[in-house]
């Protein structure tokens, strides 16, 4: 079959209706009433799912085999409710803790950043506190936005508050650009969290980093990755809500990613595709390769 045919979904797997026998599920959850600026990202896991469909089995750079090593499946979209981001928020929770009950990893497609902190819970509740890799332009975590306590600007601040994550094995990666305050960071900075700006990424290799991130998380500690595509520079992933000047490169994205390799990552996630303002689809095409590389840093997978 010609890579353009047939039903576009992610990567071409099997969709599946249950997380029954599925060691890795991807998940959309197609959501964008939690964001501040440009909306859109309701359409995220559709174009990724649809750029995707170019993403061959095998990764080159590092060998890795992600379908030989587990069984994957699309697991399709979470039914939100457009009207209500507090009923979305719970049905999101909900939903994932029924695939829970499976030993399954998710892998979600955004959707705003307001869905990771739902996961979290369900991740939480089966994992208990997690690292977080946490890469993005932004840090999310203003106290309230329009008096409002979740939105995606908000959402790390109720993580830690919650216990979701634990603070000291927090890292925020590429965080850059204007503030409604010069201490925005430092609130996360207080609890113990490792801020990384982009302007410490400039002109670097980022491996070193991910050296000292997996030593300080370790091997065993459970370990959520979340990746807000504006973290990348907007010249490579403009289809964004809210894009800032002098992100990351792709190729620093990747070795993110790979260097999570070695973590015991029980979860990812790429959210804040807005396929409106992606209008060649390089953007959505950046998230499938970097949920495929993401697929390929989960632990046990088999690499050449
Ligand atoms: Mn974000
Ligand atoms: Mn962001």
């Amino acid at each position: 079959m010609p890579r353009f045919s047939g039903i576009a979904t992610m990567f071409r797997l099997p969709t599946a209706e249950s997380s029954e026998g599925v060691d890795v599920g991807i998940i959309g959850v197609p959501l964008d009433i939690g964001t501040s600026n440009r909306t859109g990202t309701r359409y995220g896991p559709r174009q990724i799912r649809s750029e995707s469909v170019l993403i061959r089995p095998y990764g080159m750079a590092t060998g890795a085999a992600p379908f030989d090593s587990f069984q994957v499946a699309d697991l399709g979209d979470v039914a939100i409710n457009p009207y209500n981001l507090a009923a979305s928020i719970a049905l999101i929770e909900n939903h994932y803790r029924d695939l829970l009950t499976q030993p399954l990893k998710p892998i979600s497609l955004g959707g705003d950043h307001t869905i990771t902190l739902p996961i979290l819970r369900a991740i939480a509740k089966k994992h208990g506190t997690v690292a977080l890799i946490h890469v993005d332009a932004h840090a999310d975590v203003n106290d309230t936005m329009f008096g409002e306590k979740i939105t995606h600007g908000t959402i790390f601040r109720r993580a830690i508050e919650e216990g979701l994550v634990e603070p000291g094995k927090m890292f925020q990666i590429g965080l850059r650009a204007t503030g409604y305050a010069a201490d925005d960071f430092d609130w996360a900075r207080d609890k113990g969290v490792t801020v990384v700006t982009a302007e410490e990424c400039w002109y670097k290799s980022l491996a070193p980093l991910m050296d000292s991130i997996r030593s300080n998380i370790g091997a065993e500690q459970p370990t959520y990755l979340s990746f807000d595509i504006d973290g990348l520079d907007p010249s490579v992933a403009p289809g964004t809500g809210t894009p800032e000047p002098a992100g990351l490169m792709t190729s620093q994205g990747l070795e993110i990613i790979r260097g999570c390799f070695g973590l015991n990552l029980v979860g990812a996630d790429l959210v804040e595709v807005s396929p409106p303002y992606d209008t060649t689809g390089n953007t959505a095409l950046m998230a499938a390769n970097l949920v495929f590389e993401m697929l390929c840093s989960l632990p046990g997978c088999l690499r050449r």
